[in-house]
């Protein structure tokens, strides 16, 4: 019988005062939902990793929200002794990531992460082009990035770029330039993260004023769906694409922007749509009755919310279109 090997996360939230800047979008005590990690990590990251399922065949611990290796350095290694602690105890727990931004990384803080036996590195790109950083005041270059995700590799270790889409100054050239330039780096993993705007952040302020136009969750919609391609293309993995709604939706802290809690399910609905529409384009198909087969678990997907993309479809070619299945046990 196959064995399907689920990979489980223990995430520990660090604290924004890691982080000494304030990018327009941001507001990470709303997104860590101002979590603190336990004062005894250990005991925490021990008992978590004792009640792992059953089903889960391994685990990451992974330190999320602010910028960990902007932390002053021995609270840095009060963390990742007791992450290294319960891996060392734990086989199941296989690895340690942690996110950081790209000015943050250093030969000697490299040195710190593999003393720990951290495995995943994941830098907070967010764009590869310099006007949209400094509008979104990131505090960092391109150069910045790319220098960072460089070392990171060269050090044998995970690369994640997280990047985003919308941001003040943004277009979708400017999106699919950072992918090309993301793609070059090599990660083995990005996330894409389309803008939304949060409550109290200074991004909320250029909406109100007009200098900020939020994107639309049709327009992030379209432009995710072609950069998950290009990523897909490139055998580059995708882990996430939109923001966890869980914290945002709960305290209402999203005013605009490009969020939606089935987000990524959107955007493979978008792809679909793109699928057909170049079949039926290659095909020169102008009207009549169209029947497209697709995966039984992509039939939903595939018609789109409301019907989104059978309208569409229909309208552009004039056609009629029935969405089929086949069996995956058939194919
Ligand atoms: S670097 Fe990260 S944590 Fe710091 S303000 Fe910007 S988005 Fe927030």
């Amino acid at each position: 019988m196959l064995t399907v090997e689920k990979h489980a996360t223990i995430p520990v939230f660090v604290p924004h005062y890691a982080c000494r800047h304030n990018c327009v979008f941001c507001d990470q005590k709303k997104i860590s939902g101002a979590q603190r990690p336990p004062e005894d990590l250990e005991g925490f990251l021990f008992f978590a990793a004792e009640g792992l399922a059953e089903k889960f065949t391994s685990a990451d611990i992974a330190f999320f929200g602010g910028s960990f290796t902007g932390i002053e350095e021995p609270l840095m290694r009060f963390y990742l002794e007791a992450a290294k602690k319960t891996r060392e105890k734990y086989p199941r727990i296989t690895g340690i990531r942690l996110s950081t931004r790209p000015d943050f990384i250093s030969e000697h803080i490299l040195d710190v992460l593999s003393e720990y036996g951290v495995t995943t590195v994941e830098l907070g790109a967010q764009s590869m082009d310099d006007g949209v950083l400094r509008l979104s005041e990131r505090g960092h270059t391109a150069a910045d990035t790319e220098k960072a995700a460089k070392m990171i590799k060269e050090r044998g270790f995970f690369l994640v770029l997280q990047t985003m889409t919308g941001l003040p100054g943004d277009s979708r050239e400017k999106d699919l330039y950072t992918a090309e330039k993301v793609i070059a780096l090599r990660p083995e993993a990005v996330r894409i993260y389309p803008c939304a705007v949060l409550k109290g952040t200074k991004l909320e302020e250029m909406a109100k004023t007009g200098e900020y136009a939020p994107q639309s969750v049709e327009e992030a919609v379209e432009i995710c769906a072609e950069l998950t391609e290009l990523y897909e293309k490139n055998g580059i993995k995708i882990l996430r694409v939109g923001l966890h709604s869980s914290d945002l939706t709960k305290n209402g802290s999203v005013v605009s922007g490009a969020f939606h809690p089935a987000f990524g399910e959107m955007c493979r609905s978008e792809r679909i749509y793109r699928n057909i529409r170049e079949k039926l384009r290659k095909n020169g198909v102008r009207s009549g009755f169209f029947c497209a087969a697709v995966k039984e678990r992509d039939v939903s997907a595939a018609i789109g919310q409301n019907r989104r993309n059978i309208l569409r479809l229909e309208e552009e070619f004039d056609i009629k279109i029935r969405i089929t299945y086949i069996k995956e046990s058939e194919r």
